[in-house]
């Protein structure tokens, strides 16, 4: 009963949500195309659109569009290729045609038909299906992986699979549907474009290219309902945003700040996955100047809310960053632990503190740290394990590079991780943590020879280890 009226409430909502995108006034701002004449495109009257040529959609030609097919992946003509040859629609949809028409290259492709995953998985000899939420395809050539999926229905309209909590969020989509439909429940404009390959045509629902050719990134549907459905979009909105120079339209950026503590109920371990995206997306740095900006950076990580306050945090942090987007923008790869590891840091350093105050030694009182700051940072946004080990261990490294005496400096350069440790180090000297003079000290140390190295070393002022003396056996006396 109670599902039934949500439903209900939501179907009314949605709807009233798509009189925006649909505006006639929106599709006339488009510079080179005569907008069709086009009735709303709801999910309710999607099959009519079936009938209509392209669906209903706006249809940009080559001659418009100019995408150079040069640009494209091999794997994923084939994969359209393929899928047309066996008597399906197929197309390059997302971010993949965004970027074509931004004069970008795609990081990856992704293709949308209608024909089933078990249909694709067929035509398909290196392909596997994949996904529980969403049941998509991976369809392999060579190192390359095209993601295929079939054109998704809106959760309002389905009979089946569908879950939406009492915030509005859904937590289960996974309903076919037509391409109409398939469009309309993507995120921005910018996204929901359709290319074949085949005619080299752009189909166009929601007047992307418009927005595109404008700079703007604009929400499909109505933002209130379309982030409540799902909070994600807010970060994707300004992580799309600072990697493509895009602005955020007015009414897609407004709801943002009302909405960010939806972030909270979103499960952790998708944060992390948004948030990597985010930091490894060569814009880190504005992403999070962006993020703050829309207040919607509470909660994610603990330093963006204390430390970028305080001056050395936020020279740490900012330090952290740049290198990070300098190294992706150099075509180099950037490591999630050594990232991570950066933007807990100052947290780190508290939080050893009181340990430390409290009365334990300095190795047990940072492991302690180490510990109560992983476990406070996986119930906001859940940083997987296999990076979470790496972290401990550029940390663990840290108070080791003051000990510069005796045998302990040969043996910490043996440690598989110190190239990561000691740029780490750096960072900190960097900052204003500590003196460069024990970074330069490092550089010139692991790059001496033999003698050299021996003659850098410094007096030990570490305390000796004391030797265990052998009890002496107690002598058992005659009286016993
Ligand atoms: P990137 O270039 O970072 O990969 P992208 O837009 O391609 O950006 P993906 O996560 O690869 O991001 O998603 C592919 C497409 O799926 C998007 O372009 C969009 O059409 C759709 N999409 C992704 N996430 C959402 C979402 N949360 N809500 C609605 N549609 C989404
Ligand atoms: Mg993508």
């Amino acid at each position: 009963m109670i599902k039934k009226l949500l439903d209900r409430i939501f179907k009314s909502k949605y709807a009233q949500s798509l009189g925006h995108a649909n505006s006639t006034a929106h599709t006339s701002a488009h510079p080179t195309h005569k907008p069709l004449q086009r009735s709303k495109l709801t999910a309710k009257n999607s099959h009519k659109h079936a009938e209509l040529p392209h669906h209903g959609a706006l249809c940009i030609t080559h001659k418009s569009h100019k995408i150079d097919r040069n640009l494209l992946s091999n794997a994923a003509l084939k994969t359209t290729e393929g899928l047309h040859k066996s008597g399906f629609e197929a197309y390059i949809v997302g971010g993949a045609v965004r970027d074509l028409l931004l004069n970008r290259t795609p990081k990856d492709f992704d293709v949308a038909t209608n024909a089933t995953p078990e249909q694709v998985n067929r035509i398909f000899r290196r392909s596997r299906l994949i996904g529980k939420r969403f049941r998509l395809v991976h369809v392999l050539f060579g190192d390359e992986t095209i993601e295929v999926s079939t054109f998704r229905g809106s959760h309002l309209e389905a009979e089946g699979d569908a879950k939406v909590t009492d915030t509005g969020r859904i937590i289960r989509d996974n309903v076919f549907g037509s391409i109409v439909d398939d469009a309309l429940r993507r995120d921005f404009t910018a996204n929901a474009l359709y290319y074949n390959p085949a005619s080299q045509e752009v189909l166009d629902f929601h007047d992307g290219y418009a927005d595109i050719k404008a700079g703007i990134l604009r929400m499909i549907g109505k933002p209130e309902t379309r982030y409540a459905e799902d909070p994600v979009r807010m970060l994707r909105a300004v992580r799309l945003s600072a990697k493509l120079g895009l602005k955020i339209e007015a009414k897609t950026e407004a709801p943002i700040a009302k909405m960010a503590d939806l972030l909270a109920d979103v499960p952790p371990s998708r944060l992390f996955d948004e948030m990597l995206k985010l930091f490894l997306s060569g814009h880190a740095m504005a992403s999070v100047a962006a993020l703050r900006a829309q207040h919607l950076h509470h909660g994610l990580l603990p330093m963006l809310d204390e430390v970028l306050e305080q001056a050395m945090g936020e020279r740490f942090i900012t330090l952290a960053l740049e290198n990070t987007d300098e190294r992706i923008l150099a075509g180099k790869s950037a490591n999630p632990s050594f990232l991570f590891a950066s933007l807990l840091w100052h947290e780190m350093l508290a939080a050893w503190e009181v340990h430390k105050k409290a009365g334990h030694h300095l190795m047990p009182a940072l492991h302690l740290a180490m510990s109560e700051v992983i476990a406070s940072q996986a119930e906001k946004l859940a940083i997987h394990n296999r990076y979470t080990a790496t972290m401990k261990e550029i940390w663990g490294m840290q108070p080791r590079f003051e000990q510069r005496a005796g045998k302990r400096p040969f043996a910490l350069l043996t440690h598989p991780r110190y190239r990561a440790g000691y740029d780490f180090l750096l960072l900190r000297c960097a900052s204003g943590e500590l003196p460069m003079e024990l970074g330069e000290w490092w550089t010139a140390f692991a790059n001496a020879d033999g003698e050299a190295r021996t003659a850098m070393l410094l007096a030990d002022s570490a305390p000796k280890k004391r030797r265990r003396r052998a009890r002496k056996k107690p002598t058992v006396s005659a009286a016993d």
